[in-house]
C-alpha cells in the first residue's frame, strides 16, 4: 500500500491515521515527540521541530502523499515537503488560513459573507476600529490563535488601554498583527466540512450545530436546527470557499447563524473538532473523506446514517474533577448508556481545557440524544462502587 505522511501528532492526526490504516495505507507521522496521540497509532514516526528541514525532507522522501492536521506549519516547511511528494493542502491555502487578515480579506474578495473587520496594530488603531465598527468589538491576533486564545472583547476605548498591543506576532506580508471584528449577534454557531480532490470533485457534509463554552467547542449536534434553505446555503458557502482556494483535501468553514444570514467566522484546512460526529453519524467520516480526497479516490457519501447525533468534548477538567474523588472518569458507567461511543486520544497528562477525548451519542431524535448525553455525562463522575 501507499504511504501517507501526516505532519502533526495531535488527535486529528490520530483519527486520520486510524481511518487511513483501515483503508490499507501506511501512515507516517512527523511530530515533536513519539508519545503524541498520532505517533502512537502510526506505522512510523519521525520526530523533530517543524523548522528542521533536513528531518522534514527525510520524512517526505518516505511518503507518497503528505497532509497535515493543523494550519500553523511554517510555509517553507510545507514547501520543503512538496519537493518530495504532493502535499495537500498546498502552501497558498495554508498561508491564507494561518493569518486572519489574509483569510478575511480573501473571503471578502471572493464575495463570501464575513463580519466587518479592520486592521489593528496599536491602541490608536484599536480605538479607531471601535469607532468605525461600533463598540463592542472583538480583536484577535492574526496568527497562532486557537480556542479563543489571543482574543479580547472591547466595549470602549478604556478596555483597549488594558491590552498589551505589542504582544502579538507580526502579520504575514506586512499585514497587521491584530484584526478587529464587529460582534455578530448570532442565534447559533454552525460548521460545514467540505472535501475536494485534485480533479475538482467536491462533497460537503451536512451542517453541524456547535455550542462553545469558554471559547472552546463543547458540543456538536446533527442535524443542525436550521431551515432547509439555510442548510443548502451553508453547504454552498463551503463549496465556494473550497473552489475559490483551489483546495485539495478537507476544510471546515465555521459559521455564525443569525436570524436570516450566514456569516463566515473562520476556516480551517484540515479535519475539525465538530466533524468528529461524522465517525458514527455519517456514511463516511471526515477522516475517511480526507484520505479519499488527498489520495484521489471517489469521495464518500456524506449523508447521515442515524436520525440524530451529538458529540461532546471531554476536556481535562473532567479528569481533574475525578481526581478530587481519588479516581478517573467512570467509563464503565458512561458506556452503559445506549448509543454512546467513547473516543480517547491517549494523552498522558490531563490539564484544564485540554481536549482528551470525546463522546458521540446517537439516537432516534435530538431529544433522545440529549437525554442519553446527559446521562452519559453524569455517569462520568459517578461512584464506581
Ligand atoms: P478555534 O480555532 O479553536 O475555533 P479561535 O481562537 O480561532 O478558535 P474563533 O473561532 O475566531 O477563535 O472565535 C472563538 C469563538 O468566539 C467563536 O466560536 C464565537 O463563539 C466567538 N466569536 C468570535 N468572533 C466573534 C464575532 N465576531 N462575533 C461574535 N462572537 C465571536
Ligand atoms: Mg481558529
Ligand atoms: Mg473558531
Amino acid at each position: 500500500g501507499a504511504t501517507i505522511g501526516m505532519v502533526g501528532g495531535g488527535q486529528l492526526g490520530r483519527m486520520f491515521a486510524i481511518a487511513a490504516a483501515r483503508m490499507g495505507y501506511r501512515v507516517g507521522v512527523f511530530c515533536g515527540s513519539s508519545d503524541e496521540p498520532a505517533a502512537e497509532v502510526a506505522a512510523f514516526t519521525v520526530c523533530g521541530p517543524l523548522t528542521d528541514h533536513s528531518a522534514i525532507e527525510a520524512f517526505a522522501k518516505r511518503c507518497d502523499v503528505i497532509t497535515l492536521e493543523f494550519e500553523n506549519i511554517p510555509a517553507d516547511t510545507i514547501a520543503a515537503c512538496s519537493k518530495h511528494a504532493p502535499t495537500f493542502p498546498d502552501a497558498s491555502v495554508l498561508a491564507m488560513a494561518q493569518d486572519r487578515w489574509i483569510e478575511k480579506t480573501t473571503l471578502r474578495e471572493a464575495g463570501l459573507p464575513v463580519a466587518a473587520f479592520e486592521p489593528v496594530s496599536d491602541l490608536e488603531s484599536a480605538v479607531a476600529a471601535g469607532e468605525k465598527l461600533g463598540w463592542p468589538i472583538i480583536v484577535k491576533t492574526c496568527r497562532s490563535g486557537y480556542d479563543g486564545k489571543g482574543q479580547h472583547r472591547l466595549s470602549c476605548p478604556a478596555d483597549a488601554e488594558a491590552v498589551q498591543w505589542d504582544g502579538a506576532e507580526g502579520g504575514a506580508n506586512d499585514g497587521p498583527p491584530w484584526v478587529a471584528e464587529a460582534v455578530v449577534s448570532f442565534e447559533r454557531e454552525a460548521s460545514v466540512i467540505v472535501a475536494r480532490t485534485v480533479d475538482e470533485r467536491v462533497a460537503t457534509f451536512p451542517v453541524f450545530e456547535n455550542d462553545h463554552r469558554n471559547h472552546i467547542l463543547d458540543e456538536t449536534i446533527l442535524p443542525a436546527n436550521v431551515s432547509a434553505e439555510m442548510e443548502g446555503r451553508g453547504r454552498e458557502i463551503a463549496q465556494r470557499v473550497a473552489e475559490h482556494l483551489g483546495l485539495v483535501g478537507l476544510l471546515c468553514v465555521e459559521l455564525f447563524v443569525t436570524e436570516d444570514e450566514l456569516i463566515v467566522n473562520e476556516v480551517a484546512p484540515r479535519p475539525h473538532n465538530s466533524g468528529h460526529v461524522t465517525i458514527e453519524a455519517c456514511a463516511t467520516s471526515q477522516f475517511e473523506q480526507h484520505v479519499r480526497a488527498i489520495c484521489g479516490l471517489p469521495l464518500g457519501d456524506t449523508s447521515m446514517v442515524v436520525p440524530a447525533a451529538s458529540m461532546l468534548n471531554l476536556l481535562g477538567d473532567i479528569w481533574e474533577e475525578a481526581a478530587k474523588q481519588n479516581g478517573i472518569p467512570n467509563w464503565e458507567a458512561c458506556l452503559a448508556t445506549p448509543g454512546v461511543a467513547l473516543h480517547l486520544y491517549g494523552k498522558h497528562a490531563a490539564r484544564v481545557g485540554r481536549k482528551m477525548g470525546h463522546l458521540t451519542v446517537v439516537g432516534s431524535d435530538l431529544d433522545e440524544v440529549s437525554k442519553r448525553l446527559n446521562s452519559a455525562r453524569k455517569a462520568l463522575l459517578s461512584d464506581r462502587t
